[in-house]
């Protein structure tokens, strides 16, 4: 039987308790457990697909299609375990199932409530599929305290008593606040969010604390005394330099020593902590340097494109090189500054992005790069428009645009109406903004001869899709006449899902999210390949 691992957090929030879980994961899975990571998030959105990057950062998309959580892909990064739609639920999930079931009948007659029906809903949901694994890492999102994530402490309190005390851990996540005016650490905040924590039936088994500096000893025993949790389970986690130490800080620590001792399980063998140590390393020892510029319109919050951002320093790892982001604002970005501002870049990037603001500027930049011969990646939109500036100064189609933001001129990115995937339709053009994209994995078949057939090495590829709006194929002959080539297609010819241009160092477009698949112990070889590109560029 699965063991069940809760992690909930006090305080504040941000205190990396996506980032804990996951290391924790990797450390038992190098000791020889099948671990599988989810999230359950207080908020009431079915899920964070309809939610702006501003206010929730990226939108993490899953292989069987579910837009989550980015801590999904900490996780996946961590773990390298894939994510599945079902590792991520929210409270707007639970009570939507809930109220399903209501107007169905299927209460009969009872009076609905949140004690036992959605409690019971959501101890359903942290069971379900995980029959196969050694341990279940359930990460609570927000802190302890808010009064959305009640329900979810109280679902896990009752489930460790359904599954007994012994089949389940409870890990609090909390600060440690250090005040430089007095030159003193602080217990207080973490006592007070233990007691909250107990107010609430969790006793918690072992203690976290996030801390700028090392905890001495007296405070730890102070932590261990009144929060009553054994001085073993009382770990520190300090300030990391990269997160790639995260893993060998916790395992300093013993937290998986702590964790099996406590389910009284004897280890099959030590955790390897080889790979963390080597690109740490590299991470922190490499002088060399290559700056890549971002340009997007959700640039000014870091976590909007956390996955691009951790692909990018995965493909610096494999060339030995530090990646330094330039992030520019797409919609302030000017014509006029465009040489200056990419004066100093061998890389130019255009991510993902939904609306009109901030085209001109972007297509812009992407003529920068083709005519200049600077290596440029475009990623989902960052292709379609990239497609656009080809179209509009190579093709001459100058009214060349996408009817998701113009509905005059020439729509070479369309929607199309009905998409199908083993007969279940995935992609409409209603009014109901949550989940009508192409999501998820697809296959995509690598032209021979090409260079992206060179970069994955495979004629067959699958990579995840997060978009409504395709590259119109009819427009497929003029386009490689004039040296743009379709490099890759979906399986039926009909979705382009590659462009590259023929004359240039390297200029790819991708339809899809190739980030989402890198992972630091594995980069991913498109990201590889083009650091590799700005690299060699002068
Ligand atoms: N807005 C575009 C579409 O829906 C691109 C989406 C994206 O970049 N993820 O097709």
């Amino acid at each position: 039987m699965a063991r069940y691992i809760f992690v909930t957090g006090g305080v504040v929030s941000s205190l990396g308790k996506g980032l804990s879980s996951a290391s924790l994961a990797y450390l038992l899975q190098s000791r020889g457990y099948k671990v599988r990571l989810r999230k359950l998030d207080p908020y009431l959105n079915v899920d964070p697909g309809t939610m702006s990057p501003f206010q929730h950062g990226e939108v993490f998309v899953t292989d069987d299609g579910a837009e989550t959580d980015l801590d999904l892909g900490h996780y996946e990064r961590f773990s390298g375990v894939t994510a599945k739609k079902t590792d991520n639920i929210t409270t707007g999930k639970i009570y939507s199932d809930v109220l399903r079931k209501e107007r169905k009948g299927e209460y009969l007659g009872k009076t609905v409530q949140v004690i036992p029906h959605i409690t019971d809903r959501i101890k359903e949901f942290i069971k379900f599929d995980t029959s196969k694994e050694d341990f279940i890492i359930c990460e609570i999102g927000g802190i302890v305290g808010d009064i959305e994530s009640l329900p979810f402490v109280e679902a896990i309190r009752q489930f460790s008593n359904d599954i007994g005390k012994k089949n389940a851990l409870f890990i609090h996540l909390t600060l440690v606040p250090y005040l430089k005016a007095s030159d003193e650490i602080k217990t207080k905040p973490t006592q007070h969010s233990v007691k909250e924590l107990r107010s609430i039936g969790i006793q918690p088994d072992i203690i976290i604390c996030r801390s700028e500096r090392p905890i001495p000893l007296e405070h730890r025993k102070k932590i261990s005394l009144f929060c009553n949790v054994d001085i073993k389970n009382v770990i520190e986690t300090v300030d990391v330099k990269t997160i790639y130490e995260a893993p060998i800080s916790f395992a300093r620590e013993k937290l998986d020593v702590q964790v099996l001792d406590y389910f009284k399980i004897k280890s099959k063998k030590s955790n390897n902590l080889n790979p963390w140590k080597k690109i740490t390393k590299i991470t922190l020892n490499t002088k060399k340097q290559v700056n890549i510029a971002i340009i997007g319109k959700y640039v000014e919050l870091k976590d909007a494109y956390k996955s691009l951002d951790e692909a990018l320093t995965h493909g610096g790892i494999t060339n030995n090189l530090k990646v330094n982001l330039v992030r520019i604002d797409s919609e302030k970005l000017k014509v006029s500054e465009i040489r200056n501002k990419l004066k100093n870049v061998s890389g130019i990037l255009i991510p993902g992005g939904f609306g009109k603001r901030g085209t001109e500027g972007k297509i812009e930049a992407i003529k920068h790069a083709r005519v200049n011969k600077i290596p440029f990646l475009g990623i989902c939109y960052g292709m379609q428009m990239a497609i656009i500036e080809f179209a509009r100064n190579k093709l001459k189609i100058k009214k060349a645009t996408s009817s998701e933001f113009d509905k005059g001129g020439v729509h070479i990115i369309g929607l199309m109406n009905e998409w199908e995937k083993s007969g279940k339709k995935v992609k409409g053009t209603d009014k109901n903004l949550g989940g009508t994209m192409r999501l998820g994995s697809y296959d995509a078949i690598l032209k021979d001869k090409s260079k992206i057939r060179d970069i994955y090495k495979s004629r067959l590829i699958k990579e995840r899709h997060r978009h409504r709006y395709e590259v119109d194929i009819s427009y497929k002959e003029k386009f490689e006449k004039n040296g743009l080539v379709f490099s890759g297609l979906s399986p039926d010819n009909k979705l382009p899902e590659i462009i590259e241009l023929k004359n240039h160092p390297w200029f790819i477009g991708v339809q899809f999210h190739p980030e989402f698949k890198s992972r630091p112990l594995s980069p991913h070889p498109l990201f590889s390949s083009f650091i590799k590109a700005a690299k060699n560029h002068k």
